[in-house]
Order: C-alpha cells, then structure tokens, then sequence
C-alpha cells in the first residue's frame, strides 16, 4: 500500500513537472536543477557564475529553503530576477512549488533559470521539477565515500561539479575514488573539479553551461 501511494505522488509529480518543461521551453527558458547537501557551496556557485557569464546570459534563480531568505539575497545582490520558496520542513522542492511560483518571474527575460534544490543528497533526485538539466555539486569535505552511498543523484544527475578542491591537501580523502564510483554510476557524467572559493577549475564548467544551453531542449536526452 505504502510503495503504490508513493509512486502515485511521483507520478502526479510528473505530470506537473512536463507542464512546467513546456512553459519554460515555450519561453525559450533553459533550466537547471542544482542539488547538493547542505554546505557544498550551491549559493556560492551561481553567485560566481552568474558573476562571470551575466554578461552574456540572463539568468533568474529560485531559491528552496526550509526557512529563511539568506541566499535570496545573496544572489539578487546580482541584480538577477530570484524567487524564493520556502518549504517549511520539506526536504526537496517539488514540480508544484514551481509551477506555482513560475508566474512571478519574467521568463521572457531570462536565458538560464537555477532552481537552487534545498540542500539534501536524498529526494531532490527524486522529484522532477520540470528541468532540462539535473546538476549535482558536492564539496570534497562531505568525504570520497557519497557516490556509493547516496546513488540517485549521482545516476540522475548530467554534470557534477566538486567543489573546494583548494582543500584537497588537507583532507584524507581521493578525488580519484570519488571520479571512479561516480562515473562508475553513471558513465555519461561530466565532472568538474572547481574550488568557488579561488576560481580554479570554473572556466570549464561555464563552457559547459553555455554549451548546454544552446542544446537546451533535447531535455537531458545528452
Ligand atoms: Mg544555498
Ligand atoms: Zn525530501
């Protein structure tokens, strides 16, 4: 009983999430699902991204938290169009939260839309919002050992980013092993070793981005 209740949330999940994909795609709107654990640097990513490429791409943010406005504010410091969906006590944004917050932004004015996942490496990947494309970003703090533990996100996600590699010399832990179980999962991941914090390693995640954007709508087909 439980696990058919379950898959008829997913299901209806979907069914919003295809309507959301067809609004944004009909507003020539690519989008991205960024998910992470808590702390991995999702805000600090799109501040410096939106940073090097707003020249050149318009982009607009929604924000999930369970609480607060904080990266919100952050992130509008970039006088980017954000919205921010406070999920009180959920874990994951959904398609519904979207579609209902989609109509207060200006998407004929947006390029690149960054739903900013509420920080959790568990059901973000589970739950479709309606994006072309799922990004992962996990900081080499969390350890090597998350691909194999935490699969979903890893197999569902098209780019992952590793973020803080300045701290690599620091820690007991291998970027090889994490490359390995994460390609291992998911052969056609494309993996970024960045640090948000010097710059190093970014340039070719931006490539990626802008690549990504003109292929826009073959909607994670890549
Ligand atoms: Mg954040
Ligand atoms: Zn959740």
């Amino acid at each position: 009983m439980k696990v058919k209740l379950v898959k008829k949330i997913l299901a209806a999940n979907d069914r919003i999430a295809e309507a959301n994909r067809r609004l944004l795609s009909d507003a020539e709107v690519f989008s991205l699902n960024l998910m992470s654990a808590p702390g991995a640097g999702k805000t600090t990513l799109l501040s410096r991204t939106i940073g090097a490429l707003g020249g050149k791409l318009r982009f607009g943010v929604i924000e999930g938290d369970i609480q607060g406005t904080h990266d919100a504010e952050v992130i509008s410091a970039h006088g980017v169009p954000v919205v921010q969906i406070n999920t009180e006590g959920a874990c994951h944004l959904d398609a519904n939260m979207i579609n209902e917050i989609l109509p207060q932004l200006p998407l004929e004015e947006i390029d690149v839309l960054v739903v900013e996942n509420v920080g959790n490496l568990v059901c973000p990947a589970e739950f479709d919002v309606g994006e072309d494309a799922k990004v992962m970003l996990l900081s080499i703090t969390e350890g090597d050992d998350k691909p194999l533990k935490y699969p979903l996100m890893f197999q569902k996600s098209e780019a992952l980013i590793i973020n803080k590699i300045d701290l690599v010399p620091h820690l007991d832990v291998s970027l090889e092993k994490i490359r390995r179980d994460a390609q291992g999962l998911n052969p056609k991941l494309r993996i970024f070793e960045v640090s948000c914090k010097s710059g190093e390693g970014m340039e070719a995640w931006y490539g990626w981005l802008q690549g990504r954007k003109e292929s826009g709508s073959l909607h994670g087909a890549l």
